[in-house]
């Protein structure tokens, strides 16, 4: 998609992916039988998707809540963080963390900014979560709770 396409369809001005291609790591995406946690045979890495024209709706519909959120500065930008923010059922909140930097998601200021989205979240019972390969981990106002899946 051009960027004019990008932000009718809710991305923000100006926030690009440039060489991000997180979430072409981390996410299974089923059309092309790809795996969560490794890079999808189409990437290039540094360059962008070889197959864009003809990616699966699942890559065309999908923005990371940074392309979406103002609030969300630079160093939340996923290539950055380390991990991808976004809102899958039945989450309001999940951050699924790139497998090589299991632990970026408990540095600062994202665990503990992590941490007060999940306790406000929690008033109006929604889920927050941290993904890292099988394991998630709820975020429930002070506790961490391991679940599987
Ligand atoms: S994780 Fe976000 S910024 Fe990174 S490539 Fe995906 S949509 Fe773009
Ligand atoms: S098909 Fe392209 S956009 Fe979709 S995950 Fe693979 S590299 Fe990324």
């Amino acid at each position: 998609m051009s960027e004019a396409e990008d932000e009718a369809a809710g991305a923000l001005p100006g926030r690009t992916c440039g060489t991000c291609h997180m979430c072409c790591k981390v996410f299974p995406i089923a059309e092309i039988g790809k795996e969560g946690y490794s890079n999808c045979v189409y990437l290039k890495p540094g360059e962008g998707c070889t197959n864009y024209d003809a990616r699966p709706e699942t890559c065309r519909n999908f923005f990371c809540d940074w392309r979406r959120e103002p609030s969300l500065d630079e160093s939340w930008k996923p290539c950055n963080a380390g991990f991808v923010l976004h809102d899958p059922a039945p989450y309001a909140m999940l951050a699924s963390v790139d497998a090589d930097r299991p632990d970026s998601w408990r540095q600062e200021p994202y665990y503990s900014q992590l941490k007060e989205w999940a306790s406000d979240l929690a008033e109006g019972q929604h889920l927050a979560a941290v993904r890292v390969g099988s394991k998630t981990t709820l975020l429930i106002k002070d506790r961490e709770v391991d679940i599987d899946g």
